[in-house]
């Protein structure tokens, strides 16, 4: 079996899960009678503190809802500069949403501090785009925003008029590194996306959370988007399966990446620069990125290696494949040497 720490999208859905999907009741989603998706979108929503949920194809198309939703034509959103939904979503919110980004400096913890959003915010003057809307993303870069600052940042946005949506492909790693329920952490925000094919390991799928009438707005948008999808009950199974099966276990994959952290600090030639929830980034020098890479392919580890690289570790890697691939770099390193 290969050893994929390339991302935790990779996963493969498990047997169980194929079970769930085969047995899912379904019904037409653009007509609203789709009993599983309704139920994972009331579960959902439920489940983060929130009214109600709608189901995507995918976070980006979550998230560019959701933003869409938030702000009109001529609207501003300020966005952290290393956020996915400014940096990794193709500028589809200036794309296709005709929102202006105006994006900031994140902090080293992945926040963008108050006193830059203050200086961001535009007077209202015909000069200037209205800004709207604050974005977070919660895990960025595997870390989990502060929960002080979260109240802190969302609390600020709210006296400014501003509303804040909060891009939680990874919220559920955030919740359980934290030992905090999922609610907690998403009704601070006035929408939030969660991503159930990353750490929960479901084949496709995110849910929207908001207001009712917020969630009204979005599925309009949604099947503008071209995100209206059918007998979606086949998909909307596998997420609940993940969210009921997987949630949990995702302290295993935080425990591997500490696991994979502490084997590459041992070895020479690799710096670890830092490891949270799923994520480790390590520095590896130039000039063995690509020999390295090729090694372990050969030897059934993929990872992109590169001089800052980013592992990632999921439901299909266990703590014997942590140890697998830290031998493999082991001995790559000792033959370099
Ligand atoms: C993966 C991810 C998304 C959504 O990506 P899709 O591949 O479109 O599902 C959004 N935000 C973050 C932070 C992500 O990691």
């Amino acid at each position: 079996m290969t050893i994929d720490l390339r991302s935790d999208t990779v996963t493969r859905p498990t047997e169980a899960m194929r079970r769930a999907m085969m047995a899912a009741e379904v019904g037409d989603d653009v007509w609203g009678d789709d009993p599983t998706v309704l139920r994972l979108q009331a579960v959902v929503a439920e489940r983060a503190g929130h009214q109600a949920g709608l189901f995507f194809p995918s976070g980006t198309q979550a998230n560019l809802t959701g933003l869409m939703s938030h702000c009109g034509r001529g609207d501003e959103m300020i966005v952290g500069q290393f956020a996915h939904t400014y940096k990794y979503e193709g500028g589809g919110a200036a794309v296709l949403g005709s929102i202006q980004p105006q994006p900031i400096e994140n902090a080293a913890d992945g926040s963008l501090p108050l006193d830059k959003i203050a200086a961001a915010i535009k007077p209202v003057d015909d000069h200037f785009a209205r800004t709207r809307l604050l974005a977070l993303e919660n895990t960025i870069g595997g870390k989990v925003l502060p929960a002080a600052y979260v109240a802190e940042a969302t609390a600020y946005a709210r006296s400014r008029g501003l509303a804040s949506h909060l891009d939680g492909a990874r919220v559920c790693n955030a919740a359980v590194a934290s030992g905090r329920p999922l609610d907690e952490l998403c009704r601070p925000f006035d929408s939030v996306s969660i991503c159930f094919s990353k750490g929960l390991a479901a084949p496709v799928g995110s849910v929207l959370v908001g207001t009712s009438a917020y969630i009204e707005v979005a599925r309009r948008w949604r099947k503008v988007l071209g995100g209206g999808m059918r007998q979606s009950g086949l998909l909307a199974a596998a997420c609940l399966h993940a969210l009921e099966h997987h949630y949990q276990r995702l302290a295993e994959d935080h425990a591997n990446a500490e696991r994979l952290a502490r084997g590459l600090a041992e070895i020479d030639g690799v710096k670890v620069l830092s490891q949270a929830t799923n994520m480790v980034f390590a520095q590896f020098p130039a000039g063995h990125c690509a020999p390295l890479e090729a090694w372990l392919k050969a030897r059934g580890v993929l990872a992109q290696i590169l001089p800052t690289a980013r592992l990632v570790t999921h439901l299909d890697v266990g703590a014997a494949d942590i140890g697998e691939a830290l031998g493999a770099i082991r001995d790559y390193f000792g033959r370099a040497a």
